[in-house]
């Protein structure tokens, strides 16, 4: 079976991750201010997170669309902010909490719920 914390620390070293990771608390502790596309918009001041179930923060998100591609049930979507492109959570009603795009992102931009499947079904589409 693979480590999942020994494949995210090589794809950190491979991509440069940043040091600072979105906020795994903030469904606690941002404010939510407002719905977009079905799924919810959370601030602390101008930061934003886009998301609940699939929480993508909008500053650490360099658009690379890993997660788009790795995602099994097409979560993610492009969008445009402040003229950069980034992902947004469109379908996270979609998401079967499988952790994929969290372990892939290079920026640590993502935060799935967790659920007690979750690590059993990352490492089923791990192989
Ligand atoms: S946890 Fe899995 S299903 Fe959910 S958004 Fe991430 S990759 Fe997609
Ligand atoms: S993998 Fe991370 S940095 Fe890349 S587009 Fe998705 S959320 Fe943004």
């Amino acid at each position: 079976m693979i480590s999942n914390q020994n494949s995210k620390d090589s794809i950190n070293q491979k991509y440069s991750c940043k040091n600072v990771p979105i906020d795994k608390e903030y469904r606690s502790r941002w404010s939510k201010t407002g719905t977009h596309r079905d799924h919810d918009i959370w601030m602390k001041g101008s930061h934003i997170i886009h998301g609940t179930t699939v929480g993508v923060d909008f500053e650490l998100c360099n658009g690379c669309m890993k997660c788009v591609s790795v995602c099994p049930t097409k979560v993610f979507a492009p969008y445009l902010h402040n003229k950069s492109r980034i992902v947004d959570p469109v379908r996270e009603s979609e998401c079967i909490l499988c952790l994929a795009c969290e372990l892939v992102c290079p920026t640590e931009a993502l935060h799935v719920v967790r659920s007690g499947g979750s690590e059993e079904t990352l490492d089923s589409l791990l192989g």
